[in-house]
C-alpha cells in the first residue's frame, strides 16, 4: 500500500516495518494486513495553555490514537513529553493492540499524548493542562469507548483529574473512564506496581530459556520511573541481585546489589538519584554497558541502538519501555545470542491490571491484592509460555512469536467480524 501516509514518522514506519515483516512471515491475507497497519481513528488537537504567570499563552497539541476497534474498547495511556507526535503515539497505539491481544485482554490499542514538558510545569499549571486536554478528546473516550491509562510524564493524579473532568461533563462519577487511578476513586490496588512486577514474574522462565540461574542473577534497570522502580524492588524481592539503577540525573552501581526499597525512600524525598549514598554514581547511559546478567530498559524508547549494542554484555534483556530497542540494534543482539523478552510481552503487565480495574469499576465489585497478583502472575506466565512455544515451534525470536501471537488474535477477529456494510 503506497498511499500518502499521514502518520509517516521514523517510530511508525519501524512500528508498520516490524508488522510487516512478521504478517508476510505468517502469510497473512494482504486485505487483512492493509487495515492494520493503520489506525482507525486519530485525534489531532491544540489548545491554549496558560501559564501560572498569566503573560503567556502557549499552543499545545495533543494527540488520542486508536488503532483498533475491532476487539471491544480501545486502550492505552497518555504521555506528555516534549518531543511527542502524531507518529510515535500511533505507532504506540499499534504496540498496544499487540499487547493486549498477546495477554489475551478484551480491548484494542490506543495511546495519547500531549507535546509539553511535565518536569516544567507546576501542579496547578500540570492540572489546567490535563482538565483541558480532557475536554479536547471528551467525546473520544468513555468505558465503553476509549480507557486512558498513565505512560511517561504521567500518574495517578493526572487519572485522577481525567477522571474528575469527564465525571463532570457527563454528571455522575464514572471511574471507569480511566486506569491507574487513586485507589480512593476506584483505582485498582497493585496497579502502580503491576507493570513492574509483572516484567519480573517472567524473569525466571527467560532465565529458564538461557540456562542462567534466576537466584542471585545481576540486574541494571534503566529508568526508576513507575517502571523500573517496581521492576527492581520485584527482581530484589524475587532473589535477583539489582546492582544498578538510573534516572534523568545518572545511575547508582553498587556491585554488592542495592536496596532498592531504601533507594526508592531517597527519591521520594530528594526526586532524583544522584547523592544516594550507598552506591558509586555513573552516567545514566553506562548502564546499559554493565556487566550484569539482565538488563531491563524501562524508561524511553531508541535507548539501544546500534552504537551501544555491541557494549551490552547482559545475556538477556526484559523489556519494560516500550520500544527501547531500535531494530538495527535487535538484529545485533540476536545475533550474539541475547534473549530479547519483547516489550509487547514484557511490560503487558500494566494493561493487564488496567484491564483488572476495568472489570472492578464496571461490577463495582474490588478484589484483594492477593487476587490482583495472583491473576497478574497466571496470564503474565502463560503468555510468556504460549509465545516462548510459538518461537520454538516457528524457528523465530520471541519478539517476532510475539507478534504472531498479537497478530493471529486480531485477524482471526476481524476476519469473523466481517465487514460493515
Ligand atoms: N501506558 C501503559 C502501556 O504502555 C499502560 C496502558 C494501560 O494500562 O492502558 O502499556
Amino acid at each position: 500500500m503506497e498511499t500518502v501516509n499521514e502518520y509517516d514518522s521514523p517510530m511508525y514506519n519501524e512500528a508498520v516495518g516490524q508488522f510487516d515483516r512478521v504478517a508476510k512471515l505468517m502469510g497473512l491475507d494482504d486485505n487483512v494486513s492493509d487495515r492494520l497497519r493503520v489506525p482507525q481513528k486519530a485525534l489531532v488537537v491544540s489548545f491554549p495553555f496558560r501559564h501560572d504567570t498569566y503573560t503567556d499563552v502557549e499552543t499545545i497539541f495533543g494527540y488520542r490514537v486508536q488503532h483498533l476497534t475491532t476487539m471491544g474498547p480501545t486502550k492505552g495511556g497518555i504521555r506528555y513529553a516534549p518531543d511527542v507526535d502524531l507518529g510515535e503515539v500511533s505507532a504506540l497505539a499499534m504496540f498496544m493492540t499487540w499487547k493486549c491481544a498477546i495477554v489475551g485482554v478484551p480491548f484494542g490499542g490506543a495511546k495519547g499524548g500531549v507535546r509539553i514538558n511535565p518536569m516544567e510545569l507546576s501542579r496547578a499549571e500540570l492540572q489546567r493542562v490535563t482538565r483541558r486536554f480532557t475536554m479536547e478528546i471528551i467525546n473520544a473516550i468513555g468505558p465503553e469507548t476509549d480507557i486512558p491509562a498513565p505512560d511517561l510524564g504521567t500518574n495517578e493524579q493526572v487519572m485522577a483529574w481525567l477522571m474528575d473532568t469527564y465525571s463532570q461533563h457527563v454528571g455522575h462519577a464514572v471511574p471507569a473512564v480511566v486506569t491507574g487511578k487513586p485507589p480512593a476513586l476506584g483505582g485498582s490496588v497493585a496497579r502502580r506496581e503491576a507493570t513492574g512486577r509483572g516484567l519480573m514474574f517472567l524473569l525466571p522462565q527467560a532465565a529458564r530459556a538461557i540456562d542462567l540461574n534466576p537466584e542471585g542473577a545481576t540486574v541494571a534497570v534503566h529508568g526508576f520511573g513507575n517502571v523500573g522502580r517496581y521492576a527492581a524492588l520485584a527482581g530484589q524481592q524475587m532473589g535477583a541481585k539489582v546492582v544498578a539503577v538510573s534516572d534523568i540525573s545518572g545511575a547508582i552501581y553498587n556491585p554488592d546489589g542495592l536496596d532498592t526499597e531504601s533507594v526508592g525512600k531517597w527519591v521520594d524525598e530528594n526526586r532524583y538519584l544522584e547523592g544516594y549514598h550507598y552506591a558509586d554514581f555513573l552516567d545514566g547511559n553506562d548502564v546499559f554497558a554493565l556487566d550484569v546478567d539482565v538488563l531491563v530498559p524501562a524508561a524511553i524508547q531508541n535507548v539501544i541502538r546500534k552504537d551501544n549494542a555491541p557494549d551490552v554484555k547482559a545475556k538477556l534483556i526484559i523489556e519494560g519501555a516500550n520500544n527501547p530497542t531500535t531494530l538495527e540494534a535487535d538484529d545485533m543482539l540476536r545475533e550474539r545470542g541475547v534473549l530479547i523478552v519483547p516489550d509487547i510481552l514484557a511490560n503487558a503487565g500494566g494493561v493487564t491490571v488496567s484491564y483488572f480495574e476495568w472489570v472492578q469499576d464496571v461490577q463495582k465489585y474490588f478484589w484483594t491484592e492477593n487476587e490482583v497478583v495472583a491473576r497478574l502472575r497466571e496470564i503474565m506466565t502463560r503468555a510468556f509460555d504460549d509465545v516462548h512455544g510459538i518461537a520454538e515451534q516457528e524457528h523465530v525470536d520471541m519478539r517476532t512469536a510475539a507478534l504472531i501471537k498479537g497478530i493471529r488474535r486480531v485477524a482471526d477477529a476481524k476476519l469473523v467480524r466481517g465487514i460493515f456494510p
